[in-house]
């Protein structure tokens, strides 16, 4: 797997603040090697303020395309030729494909959760999503889940800061696919209980549960969750959790006592990215050999 830059190395990477903790370098770098591709992947320190010179420079270089991360998300979408179904619905960009000097914006968060959700076995035609959060993934994973064929998404979120935000989500659902939605109070546990009863998945896209840092600076498992601990789950239910650090969540430590299948976030994260690589090369992702290095 020898690797050499040469003249005709073609670039792309990942542009937001802060990029350097991002696992994608690591990702794509091994994929372009393992099939021989002469093209490489960096991160860029970019800030809204100059994602329109960065994007610019990047389409008159011939960059095959690149990734977006916070805060460009949204701020890019001026700058680009087209733009996707989903990216457009979503309101986000993750992807920029660059063909013959044109930009077209895609958004593979949400193909991402529900092709590692097909691989835990549940197929979203038909289906119904109880769904905590309504965030930037919430809204990635509800859109995308509609376009897939979901029949019914309850978002529940709390009635605070992103409220607004679930209320706009709802009605685009609602008026631009064949999905119905509704919202309601997370702090409403009797309305919680009742539309996790009435799903098929059950899927946490709030930080709830996730590890951060003690006072001392160490690593710290949080044992929180995102609903009551003695709420009840079906067995039938599939579980899933953005959260991949730590793996098991509360939540998924609590599904998986009461019979749930579960799944959390690692694989989101895999295949947006094998997502984007497909868009960029035409060529599938070696997961399994990605995986293996960066994700066991
Ligand atoms: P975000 O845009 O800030 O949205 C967070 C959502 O969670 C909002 O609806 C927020 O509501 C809600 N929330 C926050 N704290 C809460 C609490 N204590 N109780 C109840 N609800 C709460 O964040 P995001 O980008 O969607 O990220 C959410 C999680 O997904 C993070 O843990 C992130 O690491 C993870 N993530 C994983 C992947 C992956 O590939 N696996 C990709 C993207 C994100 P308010 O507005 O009321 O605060």
């Amino acid at each position: 797997m020898d690797f050499q830059i040469t003249g005709q190395t073609r670039f792309g990477g990942l542009l937001g603040s802060p990029v350097r903790h991002s696992i994608s370098p690591m990702m794509h770098n091994l994929s372009f090697r393992l099939l021989g591709l002469d093209c490489v992947y960096l991160c860029f320190e970019v800030t809204p303020q100059k994602l329109g010179q960065t994007v610019s420079v990047f389409r008159d270089l011939g960059c095959y395309g690149f990734n977006l991360t916070m805060p460009d998300k949204k701020a890019v979408m001026p700058y680009l030729d087209a733009i996707s179904q989903e990216a457009e619905l979503i309101g986000a960009v993750n992807t920029v494909v660059c063909r013959d000097g044109r930009l077209t914006g895609y958004n593979t968060d949400g193909y991402g959760f529900w092709e590692s959700a097909r691989q835990e076995g549940f197929q979203p035609e038909g289906r119904g999503m109880t769904l905590l959060g309504a965030g930037g993934a919430a809204g990635a994973i509800a859109v995308q889940g509609a376009l897939d064929g979901l029949s019914q998404i309850h978002i529940l979120n709390r009635h605070t800061r992103s409220w607004e935000a679930a209320e706009r989500l709802v009605s685009l659902i609602s008026r631009e696919t064949s999905c119905r939605a509704d919202l309601s109070d997370l702090a409403d546990e009797g309305m919680l209980a009742e539309k996790i009863a009435g799903s098929d998945i059950l899927v946490n896209a709030t930080p709830v549960g996730m590890a951060g840092r003690g006072d001392d600076g160490k690593p710290e498992i949080s044992g929180e969750m995102p609903v009551p601990a003695d709420m009840a789950f079906s067995p039938d239910m599939w579980v899933g959790d953005v959260i991949y650090h730590p793996r098991r969540t509360a939540l998924l430590q609590k599904a998986e006592q009461e019979g749930c299948r579960t799944f959390n976030g690692m694989k989101m994260l895999l295949y947006q990215g094998a997502k984007a690589f497909e868009l960029w090369t035409g060529q599938r992702m070696p997961v399994e050999e990605v995986q293996k290095a960066f994700f066991s």
